[in-house]
């Protein structure tokens, strides 16, 4: 897939005003997802931008499992789901977050992440950064190191790069 692909790729990304919340406008990745070449081109990118220095993918619920899935897949990675409540059968770590309305709460499932494993943690888009930066905390406390953090798209007016101050973030758009 060449850069045309992917320019065509994250130009399928959709505006959706007042979703979940008036005044927020939720960019919408189904398109770009139901779109074979878009797809492609937007794992392979993620895949590509990693660095070789990548030991296992994380990816978060729900929507970044299927970017996460294709990066391992692209990669020969393991793919570790970090979860919402109740979904894991076995339970490694747990953390509570910030929202930017409310508060949730996210789990690493026991016994798959080793330590000292080298994580990618892949998600669909970066806002304030509190989704992302828990995650990262919790490849953390299991020990993994997280080497780089990958979205397709990062909306830099929502202060998540400060937030990730330190941290290795690969995007693959920014607005
Ligand atoms: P945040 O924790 O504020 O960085 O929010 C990032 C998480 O919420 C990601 O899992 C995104 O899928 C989702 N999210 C937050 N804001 C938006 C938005 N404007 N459009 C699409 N997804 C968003």
């Amino acid at each position: 897939a060449g850069r045309a692909d992917l320019v065509r790729a994250l130009d399928l990304i959709r505006d959706i005003p007042d979703f979940p919340q008036p005044g927020v406008l939720f960019k919408d990745i189904s398109p770009l997802l139901a779109d074979g070449a878009a797809v492609r081109a937007v794992v392979d990118a993620m895949a590509a931008q990693a660095g070789p220095e990548v030991d296992l993918v994380v990816a978060l619920e729900a929507r970044g499992f299927l970017l996460g899935a294709g990066v391992g897949y692209a990669r020969g990675l393991g793919v570790v789901p970090v979860r919402k409540p109740g979904k894991l059968p076995a339970v490694a770590h747990r953390i509570d977050f910030q929202l930017e309305y409310g508060t949730a709460t996210f789990e690493l499932p026991a016994d798959v992440l080793s330590p000292g494993a080298r994580v990618l943690v892949v998600d669909d888009v970066l806002a304030t950064g509190g989704t992302m930066e828990a995650a990262c905390e919790l490849v953390e406390r299991a020990g993994g190191t997280v080497v780089g953090v990958s979205v397709v798209l990062e909306l830099a007016a929502l202060g998540g790069r400060r937030r990730l101050a330190g941290r290795n973030v690969h995007t693959l758009l920014t607005v």
